[in-house]
């Protein structure tokens, strides 16, 4: 798994994927993708999190915070 940033002239190691649906206006912001999709884009961490949504669109990132895996078993 070796992704970079889908945006221009970024270069960065990809960090999480984002996907939209035109239908629902709304965007999800997840952990980098095992797998390339097409309709989902790879960004690294600072794009990630410049991210930004059209108006009367929804933003939800899914992320859930840097190594939260498993935190919530304690
Ligand atoms: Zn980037």
């Amino acid at each position: 798994m070796n992704r970079a940033c889908a945006r221009p002239a970024c270069g960065h190691a990809a960090a999480a994927t984002f996907v939209y649906d035109y239908q629902a206006r709304t965007t999800w912001l997840d952990p980098l993708a095992r797998e390339r999709h097409p309709m989902a884009y790879d960004l690294c961490v600072a794009h990630a999190d410049a991210l930004t949504v059209p108006q009367g669109w929804r933003l939800v990132d899914r992320r859930g915070g840097a190594g939260l895996g498993g935190a919530l078993a304690s």
